[in-house]
């Protein structure tokens, strides 16, 4: 189990951008009814917040500040998490090539860190969950032994969101957050790593089942039922 005081059990998808963990996290909150959540969409929230107050991203005392702030909350609905800002979704904003090119500097904020690892905490009293990010194995559920990493190549991944229309610089976010000080990217301990620079959405889908497998995610209920 992720928590000993918590009857639900996290599975924690890392990787950096446009690896494919966002739609294999997707596919298995589908598959195994967990609740998704897309952590990456949190630390956009707060660069929205940041871009519409007019503070520089690059200023981590001043975005510290306006964190402190801002009102932002996760609901769970329809099978997933939903950030709120002001009590609004913030929808296609959180995908502008302003919020790709400023959320790293953002993220690295350690105040950010802080507020966000509290709430996607607090999203597993709702039930069991998939949550996808950079962190997620290394700091908000280490005891998870349901850790994946998904890579792929830079340039498969600079073509992926190409392919999306989208303008974002994949390997200078990488860098970026694999070099901060607080919460880096990394490789967490205990993760099973998938390369998916070759292989279609499916393989990768089948090889993260076969990983939670023989890990034991299926036999949990059978353990549950005997507590
Ligand atoms: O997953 P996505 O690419 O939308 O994440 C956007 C950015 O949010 C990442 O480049 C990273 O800076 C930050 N992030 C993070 N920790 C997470 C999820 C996202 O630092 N757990």
């Amino acid at each position: 189990m992720s928590s000993p005081n918590l009857l639900y059990d996290a599975i924690a998808i890392d990787g950096p951008a446009a690896s494919g963990k966002s739609t294999v996290a997707r596919l298995l909150a589908e598959r195994l009814n967990l609740i998704m959540v897309n952590s990456g969409e949190m630390y956009r929230a707060v660069t929205l917040a940041v871009m519409q107050h007019g503070v520089n991203p690059c200023d981590p005392i001043t975005v510290a500040d306006l964190v402190k702030t801002i009102n932002l909350c996760c609901i769970v609905e329809n099978g997933g998490s939903q950030i709120l800002l002001d009590g609004e979704y913030p929808g296609s904003a959180l995908r502008s090539d302003n919020v790709n090119a400023a959320v790293s500097a953002v993220a690295a904020v350690p105040e950010v860190r802080h507020l966000l690892v509290a709430l996607q905490r607090g999203l597993l009293q709702h039930g069991d969950l998939v949550m996808e990010g950079r962190d997620i194995g290394s700091i908000v559920f280490p005891n998870t032994p349901y850790k994946i990493y998904i890579e792929a190549s830079e340039e498969i991944r600079r073509q992926r969101r190409a392919a999306e229309g989208q303008t974002d610089s994949v390997g200078e976010r990488d860098r970026q957050d694999s070099a901060r000080k607080t919460s880096p990217l990394v490789v967490p301990d205990g993760a099973e790593v998938i390369d998916s620079s070759q292989m279609g959405i499916e393989e990768v889908v089948k090889t993260a089942l076969g990983v939670l497998e023989t890990r034991g995610w299926f036999d949990r209920e059978s353990e549950r039922n005997l507590v």
